[in-house]
């Protein structure tokens, strides 16, 4: 029996990275899930043949998060696929380095639109697609150590991930008020070696051995970064009734550079 069984889950940004291992991690576990991505359309189908293989219940469904009518046609065809939706993980973003003197207008509403508008859409049309469904469900959204540490070099992104925390305590609060039976919380990654810190170490002129030695000395009291299925946990939990009494909380998941 999984931890679970019987939930329909959207996971954003699932073709690479965290969102492919929290995907397959959900699956895993008994949830049918939508694997959604915006670019990489062969690696999402690629992952979800493989969770398919390995025995789950998937299915591919392009969404760019930034867009509202991409989410109402990702939970119209879910809903009508599977019947309900019970979890969305909303882990799609980019990165972009660059300090406040060097970020465009351009760039803050790039990263804005996908980092913060892509999880308000994926958080208000989960509660109103959720709410009247008379199951537990949970969405969790994907922030950043990023707005604890505040590292100068990733203005727009910080700023992005610090809407992320607020509006999802802010959800968390109007479905407890509204006697929602659906839980908002947010992780916080800390430094996990996925593609997009292959992107930066580029942005650093950095080779990926050099950028990962760099991030662990300077920020990782475990002294290693970390894998995305440390993340795909912290989800799996948040995901599941085993966390029925948490909502609007912080989930950390950063070895030890918060404790600093
Ligand atoms: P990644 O680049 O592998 O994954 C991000 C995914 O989001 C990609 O598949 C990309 O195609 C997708 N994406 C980008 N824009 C999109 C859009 N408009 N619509 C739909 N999909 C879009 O990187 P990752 O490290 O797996 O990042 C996943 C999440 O975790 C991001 O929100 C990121 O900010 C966050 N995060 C990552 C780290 C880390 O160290 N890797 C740390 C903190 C937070």
């Amino acid at each position: 029996m999984g931890r679970l069984d019987g939930k329909v889950a959207i996971v954003t940004g699932a073709a690479s990275g965290l969102g492919e291992a929290d995907a397959r991690l959900l699956a895993k576990e008994g949830a049918k899930v939508v694997v959604t991505t915006r670019k990489k359309l062969d690696e999402g189908k690629r992952v979800v043949e493989e969770m398919q293989k390995e025995g789950g219940e998937a299915s591919f469904m392009k969404l760019d998060v930034s867009t509202e009518d991409g989410w109402k046609e990702v939970i119209e065809a879910t809903i009508k696929k599977y019947g309900k939706l019970n979890i969305v993980v909303n882990n799609a973003g980019i990165s972009v380095v660059k300090n406040i003197e060097q970020t465009s207008l351009e760039d803050w509403n790039n990263v804005m639109g996908i980092n913060a508008a892509g999880v308000y859409l994926g958080t208000k049309y989960g509660i109103l697609t959720m709410k009247d469904n008379g199951e537990p469900c949970s969405i969790i959204n994907i922030s950043s150590i990023e707005v604890h540490i505040n590292e100068p070099n990733y203005f727009a992104y910080n700023a992005a991930k610090g809407a992320v925390k607020s509006l999802t305590k802010t959800a968390a609060v109007h479905c407890c008020e509204a006697g929602y039976n659906i839980r908002v919380n947010a992780v916080y990654p800390g430094y996990i070696y996925t593609p997009m810190m292959e992107q930066e170490a580029r942005d650093w002129g950095l080779t990926l051995e050099q950028y990962k030695a760099k991030v662990a000395e300077e920020y990782c009291p475990i002294g290693h970064v970390g894998d995305p299925e440390d993340i795909a946990y912290a989800v799996l939990y948040l995901a599941s009734d085993e966390s029925k009494f948490v909502t609007g909380a912080d989930f950390i998941v950063d070895g030890g550079i918060s404790a600093k």
